[in-house]
Order: structure tokens, then C-alpha cells, then sequence
């Protein structure tokens, strides 16, 4: 199963493919996580990255598109993967549709996960997340057992710098403009589907698992 998570920052797509990696145990591959573990350990790819993500820019294609089909290219993706934050443009799309092609895969899914502007800015500043392993939190709709502490690994959650309503504003018109044309993209090759991200984040889950059990 090879599955494309679409929507605007914060409709929930790292939520969604994280339960959707476990229940179909393929990886769930982030480049927002692989550029923010890039930030943490330093590398020369986290100090390009940082300086575009903090101003809520996308990071240029040249540095997303062949780490993402390098990764693809890794034995534990031969049973399929989740992509969450990529393809984010349509250069993007194109260069990961040449990778499919030259490999002989295709996509199963393109999955929009619908949530308005407002609602989306309400969220945000509720997010917390851990930059150790991923793991993401809202301090209403899906709060740790223990405050600011994530579940899975212990350590201390984070409110983005990026999260911060200034920022978001950013992200949500770059979104627009540069990502949501993804979702014509992807109809035009007929494996678009769309699911309301404003249910319950299970309602939201079982509506993605009823397209992709067809
Ligand atoms: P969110 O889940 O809130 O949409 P992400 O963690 O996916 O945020 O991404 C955080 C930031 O990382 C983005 O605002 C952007 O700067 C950068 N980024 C992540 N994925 C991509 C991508 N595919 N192309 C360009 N920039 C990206
Ligand atoms: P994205 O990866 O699209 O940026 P996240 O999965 O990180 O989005 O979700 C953004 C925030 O909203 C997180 O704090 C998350 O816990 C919360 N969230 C996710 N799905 C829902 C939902 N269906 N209802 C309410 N809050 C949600
Ligand atoms: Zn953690």
C-alpha cells in the first residue's frame, strides 16, 4: 500500500499516517520529522532547512525531492509507505511520479484530509510535539498522560516555533498556493479521496480505512 497524505498544516496528516503505518505496518515517512531531526543533530541539511521552515517557507525542492526518493528506495518500503508533508508542490509530485515510473509502482491513494483555515489556526497553537520520536499531542483533543511529557519516549514536547499564529497565517497561504494544487493533480490521475478532518481523529481514521480497504 502506497498512500499520499494531502491537506493544509495541522488537518492532521501526521496523526492519520501514524495510525495508518502501524495498522498496515509500512513506514510512515515525514520530511517535516526527517528535517526537524536534521535541525536537532546539526547537519548542514537541518541549518538550510531551519532557515526557510522558521519563516514558514517551504524548503526548496532541490533539497526535499531526492531524500525522499532515496528513502523510498530503502528495503523496508518494498511492502509500501506513507508519505506525510510530501509532495508538497508540483515539482515535487512530477519528480516523485518519475521515481514511481522508472521503479514500475504506482500510488494507491492521494488522501485529503479537509479542514477549514479557522479551525486549523484554533489547533495549531494547541499542538505540542516530541522531537525525539515523532510523536505528536494536543493539549484538548489528544493530551499526554502527563503534561509536556510525551507517552511514548519521555521526553519533554515542544510547541513549535513555527506553530505560533504569526507563522501559521504564512504556512496556510504558501499552502494554498503551492500545495493545494496537488489536490487537482492527483484527481486527474483518479486516485484522489477525501475525507472531513474535522471529525474525531478515530471518525477521521475510519474513514481513511474504509477507502483503503476499498
Ligand atoms: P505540518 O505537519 O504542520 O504541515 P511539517 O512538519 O510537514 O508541518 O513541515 C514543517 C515545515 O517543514 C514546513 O513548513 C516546510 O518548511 C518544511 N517541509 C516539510 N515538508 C516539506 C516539503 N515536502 N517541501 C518543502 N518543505 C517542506
Ligand atoms: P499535520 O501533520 O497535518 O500538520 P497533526 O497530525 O500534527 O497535523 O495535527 C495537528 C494538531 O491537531 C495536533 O495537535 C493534533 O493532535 C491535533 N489533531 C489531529 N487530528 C485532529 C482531529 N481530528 N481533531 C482535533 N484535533 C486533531
Ligand atoms: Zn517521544
Amino acid at each position: 500500500m502506497k498512500i499520499i497524505m494531502l491537506g493544509a498544516p495541522g488537518a492532521g496528516k501526521g496523526t492519520q499516517a501514524k495510525m495508518i503505518a502501524a495498522k498496515y505496518e509500512i513506514p510512515h515517512i515525514s520530511t517535516g520529522d526527517i528535517f526537524r531531526a536534521n535541525i536537532k543533530n546539526g547537519t548542514e541539511l537541518g541549518k538550510k532547512a531551519k532557515s526557510y521552515m522558521d519563516q514558514g517557507l517551504l524548503v526548496p525542492d532541490e533539497l526535499t525531492c531526492d531524500l525522499v526518493v532515496d528513502r523510498i528506495s530503502q528495503d523496508d518500503c518494498a511492502k509500501g509507505y506513507i508519505l506525510d508533508g510530501f509532495p508538497r508542490t508540483i515539482p515535487q509530485a512530477e519528480a516523485l511520479d518519475r521515481a514511481l515510473e522508472a521503479r514500475g509502482e504506482k500510488m494507491d491513494y492521494a488522501i485529503d484530509v479537509d479542514v477549514a483555515d479557522e479551525v486549523i489556526v484554533n489547533r495549531m497553537g494547541g499542538r505540542r510535539c516530541c522531537v525525539n520520536c515523532g510523536m505528536t499531542y494536543h493539549v484538548e483533543f489528544n493530551a499526554p498522560k502527563t503534561e509536556d511529557v510525551c507517552d511514548s519516549c519521555g521526553e519533554k514536547l515542544i510547541l513549535r516555533d513555527d506553530d505560533k499564529p504569526e507563522t501559521v497565517q504564512k504556512r496556510l497561504n504558501v499552502y494554498h498556493e503551492q500545495t493545494q494544487p496537488l489536490i487537482d493533480f492527483y484527481s486527474g490521475k483518479g486516485i484522489l479521496k477525501s475525507v472531513d478532518g474535522t471529525m474525531d481523529m478515530n471518525d477521521v481514521f475510519a474513514a481513511i480505512v474504509k477507502i483503503t480497504e476499498g
